[in-house]
């Protein structure tokens, strides 16, 4: 100590002593005191080198943040700028060595310290490091503080690499599992915690969607576990809504299914920051099956990875990447909504009255894959791939085609003229290169005043030429997009050729969609009062279209359900829809009504069937004018057939309801002749398909 002070002059005891204190993580800095004692006591050394107790300034702003880079130490960076700024007269740490241990940051501290004559001081003696003696241990003491941090991180890894391999390092375990007394993964005894899981992992094997387990657990009103990693309640239980990411996380874990798995992803370092990469599961670093119990087989982990991987190619936001795929919507990965900016879905219907027919809809998902609301919009498919569809046939047509190629002539002319204005300034730079070289030789060696300033300029215009000739180079590289002939002759063909090959029915959907993405960016879809269809082509140019929303199938103009409404007093439904067929009124859809149509027109509205209606003006069924006349049924039907009987349509199946003959029913005596005249006007397609046979 002695033998130090001769180090510290009256300039160093002007400016103040800094104190840097560090404690590597928050747990040392709970419960490493001893250290921070040790690092405080230095501060009595430098009051007994001299120095006031006010001027010493401790920096302690980095506790619990590791030593192996400055970058976002915000103590260290204070450190360097005060000595940097010449207010430091002393720098005093634990093993100074240790107040970074990167040695470009040691490095940088020294030589700053160096050209500001800063001291530095640790429990070893006193540095000064403008002294080359001092410099070089210094320089050496970061070196073997680097070294030992090296190897002692790669003994600890070592060890938890080896423990990992065999399955035997404690990592923490996700909620549902457990250590016991010995140390061993044993299954939550929790039972209420087993069975949430457990009904997680059954809804899955169920629907085979994440989301909809989402769903089950929410229907159900059901919470799911948490448990809680660090703070005051550490270890305790939470019970929340389940979301999305959480069921993928349960479903995605290999511990569930008793398999023990470590190093399953990979931390990079790059210049914006650490990333962690997800590995394939053949590049997981240990994986054991069957290590420990679990809630599944290993063979259901591995059936449900796969089935979740299939779910993704259709939902997940992989699909842009995903290959299109066998089902007739054209816009499959290329629609975007228009109201959140996500990506949309396809979904498949069939209707009944179109078997074997699926129609497309799309439909944004928007955030209710994490909770359970209501998708953004729902559009339909056919409209709107018919306008697209549309657009790419009248866009690609040879006389576009020629168009393009017209522009793209005009195009190249320009260029060339660039191009020839290019090579000229290549030449004037050549030529005063030259003009330079030549006046640097002309002059005597011995001027040399003059020989420099010449040679220097004759440097400045070789850098000016490499530069035009390389700038030369890199335009010509981009205007090297020419279309020769041979190329014009296959896109007009193309052209050609395209109208046909998109309209023919064998091609399939996934070739048309293939075609789709070669033309088409993005087409963005936003439902208003009607469709709205950004389309994005490549290269920027973009396209809107206005697609009317098609009327719901099942929608019918009031004025035809009133219609209908009165007609079933007098008619029977197929009746009805020749009357209105007739008449030239249409449907929503389809070309015509039919008689199923109209019952389920009448269904839909709440409307009374034609059979109720009339028994409610107090028909009577076959059966019950049998009973009524004491005759047989056949014996009814003769008589409704003879005239005697007034009868009543009642349905297209040639039912009838009759109407009640009174007080006095018609008597025909046994074996009389039923008169045979009557004609009865039964042509359900007139109006007059009612029918009123007079007794
Ligand atoms: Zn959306």
């Amino acid at each position: 100590m002695q033998g130090d002070m001769h180090k510290v002059n009256a300039g160093h005891l002007k400016r103040s002593a800094y104190l840097y204190v560090r404690q590597s993580t928050p747990r040392q800095v709970q419960e490493n005191t001893e250290s921070a004692k040790r690092q405080y006591a230095l501060r009595q050394r430098a009051i007994a080198l001299g120095w006031h107790p006010d001027r010493i300034v401790v920096i302690d702003s980095d506790q619990g943040q590791s030593g192996s880079s400055a970058t976002d130490r915000e103590g260290f960076q204070k450190l360097v700028a005060e000595v940097g700024m010449g207010h430091a007269g002393l720098v005093i740490g634990l093993e100074v060595s240790r107040l970074a241990r990167n040695c470009s940051d040691w490095h940088r501290l020294l030589e700053i310290c160096g050209f500001s004559d800063t001291l530095i001081l640790d429990e070893d003696g006193l540095y000064n490091p403008a002294d080359f003696n001092d410099r070089l241990l210094l320089g050496l003491k970061g070196t073997m503080s680097e070294a030992e941090l090296h190897v002692i991180q790669a003994r600890t890894r070592g060890a938890l690499l080896s423990k990992a391999r065999r399955g035997e390092l404690h990592v923490p375990l996700p909620v549902g599992l457990v250590y016991d007394a010995q140390g061993q993964v044993a299954l939550d005894p929790d039972q209420q915690v087993q069975q949430s899981i457990r009904f997680l992992f059954q809804s899955f094997r169920r629907q085979s969607s994440a989301c909809a387990v989402v769903r089950a657990f929410r229907e159900a009103k059901l919470l799911f576990p948490r448990r809680l990693r660090g703070g005051s309640q550490e270890g305790e239980l939470l019970w929340q809504a389940l979301d999305f990411s959480e069921t993928l996380f349960v479903l995605h874990n290999p511990r569930y299914a008793g398999a023990f798995a470590y190093g399953k992803t990979r931390t990079r370092k790059t210049l914006d920051g650490v990333h962690q990469i997800k590995l394939p599961q053949e590049e997981w670093y240990t994986l054991l099956t069957g290590a420990h119990p679990g809630y599944i087989t290993w063979e259901e982990y591995q059936e449900n990875q796969r089935r979740l991987r299939e779910n993704a190619h259709a939902l997940g936001p992989e699909r842009r990447e995903g290959p299109p795929r066998e089902g007739p919507a054209l816009l499959q990965g290329l629609a975007v909504c228009g109201i959140c900016g996500g990506r949309m879905n396809v979904a498949y219907h069939v209707r009944a009255f179109r078997p074997g027919r699926s129609v497309p809809h799309y439909f944004c998902q928007g955030r209710s894959m994490d909770c359970p609301q209501p998708v953004c919009q729902w559009i339909p498919g056919l409209p709107v791939d018919q306008a697209v569809s549309d657009l790419l046939l009248e866009i690609m047509t040879p006389a576009t085609i020629d168009i393009t190629l017209a522009v793209q002539q005009e195009l190249q002319a320009r260029l060339e003229e660039a191009d020839r204005l290019r090579k000229q300034q290549v030449e004037r730079a050549r030529h005063e290169a030259e003009l330079a070289q030549r006046r640097f030789l002309r002059v005597h060696p011995d001027n040399r005043l003059v020989a420099d300033s010449l040679e220097a300029d004759w440097n400045r215009k070789l850098c000016a030429l490499q530069e035009a000739q390389q700038q030369y180079e890199r335009e010509c590289q981009k205007d090297r997009l020419a279309v020769d002939e041979e190329l014009r002759a296959r896109l007009h063909m193309l052209a050609t050729d395209f109208p046909r090959l998109w309209r023919d029915p064998s091609t399939p959907a996934r070739e048309r969609k293939r075609l789709a993405r070669l033309l088409l960016e993005d087409v963005t879809l936003i439902k208003k009062d009607q469709i709205l269809v950004h389309i994005r082509f490549p290269g920027g140019v973009t396209r809107t279209l206005e697609v009317p929303i098609p009327l719901n199938p099942r929608w019918t103009p009031p004025s035809v359900v009133a219609e209908i409404d009165q007609s079933l007093d007098h008619y029977t439904c197929q009746a009805i829809a020749d009357n209105l067929n007739s008449r030239g009124v249409t449907p929503g859809w389809g070309k015509s009504f039919h008689r199923s149509m109209i019952a389920r027109i009448a269904r839909d509205h709440g409307l009374k069937t034609r059979w109720e209606r009339l028994r409610e003006r107090g028909m009577l069924t076959l059966k019950e004018m049998g009973r009524r006349l004491g005759i047989c049924t056949d014996q009814v039907k003769a008589w409704r057939t003879a005239g005697l009987l007034r009868s009543h349509l009642c349905n297209d199946k040639n039912e009838y309801l009759y109407e009640d003959p009174g007080p006095n029913p018609p008597r025909v005596g046994r074996g009389a002749k039923l008169p045979r005249k009557v004609e009865i006007s039964e042509n359900t397609s007139q109006h007059a398909s009612e029918v009123q046979c007079e007794a």
